[in-house]
């Protein structure tokens, strides 16, 4: 069996990317060495869908942002996934900050960027009144949104699967060899053959192309570090609050989610691990310090938890998205750091794209659905509405998460569904299961025993997030 293309990596690159060739009449297998998508940096960053004004002028980079900006109304609403235009604010606290202001304009200006207007601190007091009474003004993007990365790539996947794709979890390339018409990639669940590989391995890319490039750019790994706060504090902003860029990034920013919590961060440290989530409290004073300095009232005793990602900082200054001159048929879709997440509709198209001037025949299948039906959201649902679906489900009307009021029925269905959850971690991105404020205190247990029901496994069996991640040792006796 020899697959057209094998996708190494499902992140949200790499998932959007199967997704957009199972359009089309071709044998697709997407390779991850996790347990589950989007367990790589898709799984820990800021959800910011960028409006595209800061990325550098006439690179890649400025260029997928923007067209990934206009793309993700469609993707979204196709894979029924959160995603909510609030526009942003990049704050001015001083003449200087104005200046970079002005040049962030122009910037945006000429990425293609619309509706971008610098405001006086009148108007943006009037839009965001719980910002530091300091403000000079701010550059305001319409077209800034958030979105849920997990659900994205996750919805992505399932939407791939059911279009044909073979989806291999806990399968990790170790080696990738040139043969003639394609390739044969060594992986934990032995060889496959495929005559085109997309690299999309976020922090281990630059290691796979060196494999058939030789080391031609290198990722470095960039930590962020977040505060996550309840729910009490997700009304603080309206927008997504930025400082001014620094070189190392956005900078910290602050920023209501889809669900309606407040997240507050990232940090930008330079760590040598690439595996390095580690939170500091170095990190967290930093947090709260930049955090307080643009909306002071936020009220930090009611953070939910601290978390970390890692950007995959490429040596060139953009991303590394191109076809190999040494082995026809290898694309590089690799150094996607930020505005990653927001390219990622657009960077698929280009790798398609890249795809088809390698040799690819792309013939669109009649039969493609590019519709995925989003989980129910009990949480979300009225009174009524409840009571239809209980009636038809009863496994509805059993609350397992209190603290998120996820039922018994929407967990089962996120393991029922193509790609579904195998471990707790999965279940929790799927179904906000485990990340309300006691943190799956109350609601550990019981999933474990749903996953090891629907699963037909072992209860000690159940992992948090696969292989060595166990959470039972044993039957009590
Ligand atoms: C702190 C932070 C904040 C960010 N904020 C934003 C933001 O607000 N907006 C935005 O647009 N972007 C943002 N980004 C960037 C965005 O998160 C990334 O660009 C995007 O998630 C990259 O996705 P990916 O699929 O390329 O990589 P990943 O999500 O890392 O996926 C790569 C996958 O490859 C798998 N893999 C690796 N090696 C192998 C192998 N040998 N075999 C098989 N599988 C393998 C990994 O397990 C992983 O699942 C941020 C990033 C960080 C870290």
């Amino acid at each position: 069996m020899i697959f057209d293309v094998a996708v190494i990596g499902a992140g949200v690159t790499g998932a959007l990317t199967a997704r957009e060739l199972s359009r089309f009449d071709l044998k697709i297998c997407l390779l991850e060495r996790e347990a589950d998508v989007a367990m790589g940096t898709t799984k820990a960053n800021s959800a910011i869908v960028h409006a595209g004004y800061d990325a550098k002028y006439g690179t890649l980079k400025g260029k997928l942002n923007v067209r990934g900006n206009v793309l993700m109304d469609q993707v979204t609403r196709e894979l029924g996934v959160p995603f909510k235009r609030i526009g942003s604010l990049v704050l001015a606290f001083s003449d200087q900050d104005l200046l970079t202001l002005r040049k962030l304009y122009e910037n945006g200006v000429k990425n293609g960027v619309p509706g971008l207007k610098l405001l006086d601190r009148h108007q943006v007091m009037q839009m965001e009144p719980n910002v530091s009474k300091k403000v000079k003004g701010a550059l305001h993007a319409p077209t800034a949104g958030i979105v849920c990365p997990y659900e994205l790539a996750a919805g992505a996947v399932e939407n791939a699967v059911k279009n044909g794709t073979e989806l291999k979890l806990e399968c990790q390339v170790q080696d990738i060899k040139k043969i003639e018409g394609g390739f044969v990639l060594a992986t934990s669940q032995g060889d496959i053959k495929a005559r085109f590989v997309v690299n999309a391995a976020g922090l281990y890319a630059d290691l796979l192309s060196a494999m058939v490039n030789g080391p031609e750019f290198q990722i470095r790994p960039r930590k962020g570090e977040y505060l996550l706060l309840d729910k009490s504090q997700g009304n603080v902003v309206n927008s997504v609050i930025f400082m001014p860029p620094t070189e190392k990034g956005k900078g910290i920013l602050v920023t209501p989610t889809v669900d309606g919590n407040l997240l507050a961060g990232p940090t930008a440290v330079d760590v040598s691990d690439r595996e390095d989530l580690s939170v500091t409290s170095s990190g967290m004073n930093q947090i709260i310090k930049r955090a307080k300095q643009m909306v002071p009232d936020i009220q930090f005793r009611d953070v939910v938890t601290s978390f970390a990602g890692l950007r995959a900082t490429p040596d060139t200054g953009d991303f590394v998205i191109e076809a190999s001159r040494k082995a026809k048929g290898f694309i590089n879709a690799a150094g996607i750091e930020s505005p990653g997440l927001t390219a990622a509709p657009a960077i698929a198209e280009y790798v398609l794209d890249l795809l088809r001037q390698q040799g690819l025949e792309l013939k669109p299948k009649t039969d493609f659905n590019p519709v995925r039906k989003p989980l129910l959201r009990f949480s979300e649902m009225s009174d009524k509405e409840r009571e239809e679906l209980i009636r038809s489900n009863p496994m509805y009307g059993n609350i397992v998460c209190r603290c998120e009021t996820v039922t018994e029925g929407e967990i089962v269905e996120s393991i029922r569904r193509p790609a579904g959850a195998r471990n707790l971690d999965a279940v929790k991105r799927r179904t906000r299961a485990g990340m309300g404020r006691c943190q799956g205190g109350f609601c550990t247990p019981r999933l474990v025993a749903i996953l090891a029901r629907e699963l037909g496994i072992p209860a000690e069996e159940v992992t948090k997030k696969g292989k060595g991640s166990k959470i039972l040792m044993g039957e009590k006796v």
